[in-house]
């Protein structure tokens, strides 16, 4: 989904998404209730609920960096069961009191460092947007608190 800002091999070089520590362990991709079979039967693992959908059962030790079952040296295993969390990441749709945003984590260097005029674009083009707003009301449990400082890059009209 992020093709036109985000080439596969740096993906797969990077990996910084794939890995996490006790304190992020609220950013383990949520994988929606009808991949969670599929999921289970490709890697050979049992997902945990989270919410109304699953995650994996990851054994966090403090700030140890612990990877996704399904990283592998050339990124990702999960092909077309991918998450929609990690075919949007670094996006992300937060809640901010009564308005739900799309925010961007400065934690992907590759997009972070785009200029912002690129990021707007990509954002309020080819309908990413609204795919996310439409994905989130889907699926609320991936919509995660506003984290301050997180760049906002469009906010969901109320009516
Ligand atoms: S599901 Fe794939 S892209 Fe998502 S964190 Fe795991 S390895 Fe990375």
């Amino acid at each position: 989904m992020l093709g036109k800002i985000l080439d596969k091999s740096s993906c797969a070089k990077c990996r910084v998404c794939c890995g996490f520590v006790e304190d992020d362990k609220w950013e383990i991709p949520l994988i929606f209730t009808e991949l969670r079979s599929a999921v289970e039967q490709k890697l050979g693992v049992k997902l945990i609920p989270r919410g109304n959908e699953f995650v994996f059962d990851m054994k966090f030790d403090g700030d140890k960096l612990v990877y996704c079952p399904a990283v592998s040296e050339n990124g990702c295993t999960l092909g077309e069961l991918k998450p929609f969390d990690c075919m949007i990441w670094p996006f992300r749709v937060n809640q901010l009191g009564e308005r739900r945003v799309i925010t961007v984590s400065p934690v992907c260097e590759a997009v972070i460092d785009l200029p912002l005029s690129r990021i707007t674009e990509f954002v309020n083009t080819d309908g990413f947007a609204e795919r996310l707003f439409e994905e989130s009301r889907k699926h609320p449990d991936m919509v995660k608190p506003y984290i301050d400082g997180y760049p906002i890059i469009k906010a969901e009209n109320v009516n």
